[in-house]
């Protein structure tokens, strides 16, 4: 093991925490991603929630307009600062859903009930709009079901008859004005960037967001075309995938080889696959998402009778719990946090859960991930000789995050502090499993200084003791994006002391 060099004064400057948040921050592994909305607009609600460890925060563009988004952004980033912790800003681009018209007469609908669908700019008398002239082409009579909001009512189509699609309701429940529409068996899928997506691609890049998820997308031709305008407009968010149609799920490998990471959204996913489908689905699309080295969101109605309820119900608890358990990177939560009646207590209680779940040592196996690159062979080295040597962190420098993210594909089972000295790498960071992102400041003209400035950086990061021992994972040509090359053990010295 190498020293620092006597006499030698290194400045490490990583942006402190609290103490009485690391409690929260260093010991959850799981990210907590939380959905802005009204109830988190009120005033002071934003900084609470990065005070109390929220990893990311979600703008949904089905909702509210950019001035919103604006306001929104920017209070989590003034919260962030505050806080002194890189917090990542996700913009949810909502995509081509399909709604019932303005002008449709609410009405609870009965099983056996006859209804008529048209695909028009008005609902005509006795029939049901939705503004999509494709409907009568989309639909296959004795095949498909059109189904409304998260499931009921549910009718089957039986027949099409001069632009009107005929059907009979097969499960009770309201139709109201502008609620969301399903097809299943459509013969017509609408693109994930046809209209307003677009729009919302290039604020959410003026809003610098870290991460840009898509909503309804069908295959990998979806994300790329994302990348494309991205790119013209000059962003370097993280791409999300958000799998929520049958035809995202049979495309996994694609959609995984051109994006960053995928959702879980099982709201969309229980409409169109069916609810029973959701929990086996949830489990194949994490694991093959982690074992592509690619972050894993799970998200909707995780801790939903939060919304109202104080507390959440077993079954919530243990839904979360076998998230965590399933590999998910980032837990997410959609209206407990928008438009919930307790933001703040629904995001500690799930990082209780969490920081419960992770606990147990019988469920604390490393992924056994496929090794696709020299890096991820470095890393996976670095991970077993910290487990070997009852580490207490692995400390990453990262120009990219790439190396960062290599290691956690391994799943080390103790704190990854991964300096950073950009700070929307940080950001980026922030939504990995393990990872505690943080800005690296201060110069070092030799890998040995350098060494010694990454670990007094993580000591306060990571909550590193006198005794406790590191792993820092390097390249010998300081700083360079893939060149990390060197593993190095360093025990943290005691008081005045230096590493050895
Ligand atoms: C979902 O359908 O589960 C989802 C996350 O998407 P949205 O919140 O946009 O409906």
């Amino acid at each position: 093991m190498g020293a620092g060099h006597e006499g030698e004064s290194v400045e490490a400057c990583v942006r402190p925490l609290g103490v009485a948040r690391l409690s929260v921050v260093v010991g959850r592994r799981t990210k907590i991603l939380a959905t802005l909305g009204p109830a988190t607009d009120r005033p002071g609600v934003i900084d609470e929630l990065v005070r109390g460890g929220l990893d990311g925060a979600r703008i949904n563009t089905a909702h509210g307009h950019p001035d919103d988004w604006r306001r929104q952004a920017a209070a989590l980033r003034a919260a962030s600062e505050s806080a002194g912790r890189p917090v990542a800003l996700l913009v949810d681009i909502s995509g081509p859903k399909l709604r019932l018209l303005e002008d449709v007469l609410p009405r609870e609908v009965l099983v056996g009930e006859s209804v008529t669908f048209v695909g028009a700019e008005e609902s005509p008398d006795g029939a049901r709009g939705v503004a999509w002239p494709d409907l009568i082409n989309a639909v296959i009579p004795g095949v498909s079901e059109i189904v409304i909001g998260d499931g009921a009512p549910r009718f089957s189509v039986v027949t099409t008859y001069e632009g009107e699609v005929r059907c009979t309701c097969i499960r009770k429940g309201p139709v109201e004005p502008r609620k969301g529409i399903f097809v299943t068996h459509s013969r017509v899928e609408l693109p994930a960037m046809g209209g307003h997506e677009v729009e919302h691609a290039e604020i959410a890049a003026e809003l610098e967001a870290d991460f840009i998820a898509l909503s309804f997308v069908r295959s990998g031709q979806d994300i790329r075309r994302l990348r494309s305008i991205l790119d013209s407009v000059g962003s370097t968010a993280r791409v999300v995938a958000k799998i929520e149609r049958l035809s995202a799920f049979d495309a996994l490998d694609d959609i995984l080889a051109v994006s960053d990471g995928v959702m879980v959204a099982r709201g969309d996913l229980g409409v169109q696959a069916g609810v029973a489908r959701v929990p086996i689905l949830q489990k194949e699309i994490i694991h093959r998402a982690v074992g592509d080295g690619k972050l894993a969101i799970t998200a909707t109605q995780m801790l939903e009778s939060m919304i109202t309820a104080p507390a959440p119900t077993r079954a919530e608890a243990t839904d979360v719990a076998n998230a965590i358990l399933d590999g998910t990177s980032t837990l997410m939560l959609s209206a407990e946090t928008a438009v919930g009646e307790h933001p703040v207590e629904v995001v500690r209680v799930m990082g209780e859960i969490a920081l419960y779940a992770q606990s147990e040592p019988v469920y604390q196996q490393d992924i056994e991930a496929p090794v696709e690159s020299r890096a991820e062979a470095l890393m996976q080295s670095a991970v077993l000789l910290a487990r070997q040597v009852g580490a207490a962190a692995i400390v990453v420098p990262t120009t990219s995050g790439g190396s960062a993210r290599a290691a956690i594909k391994y799943r080390p089972q103790l704190p990854l502090v991964a300096l950073c000295r950009d700070p929307a790498v940080a950001r980026q960071l922030a939504l990995d499993w393990g990872v505690i992102p943080a800005l690296l400041e201060g110069e070092a003209d030799s890998a040995e200084t350098f060494v010694e400035l990454m670990v007094s950086g993580a000591i306060e990061v990571a909550g590193l003791r006198p005794g406790d021992t590191v792993v820092v994972a390097y390249g010998s040509t300081l700083e360079r994006p893939g060149s990390t090359n060197v593993i190095v053990l360093r025990q943290i010295a005691g008081a005045g002391g230096r590493t050895a």
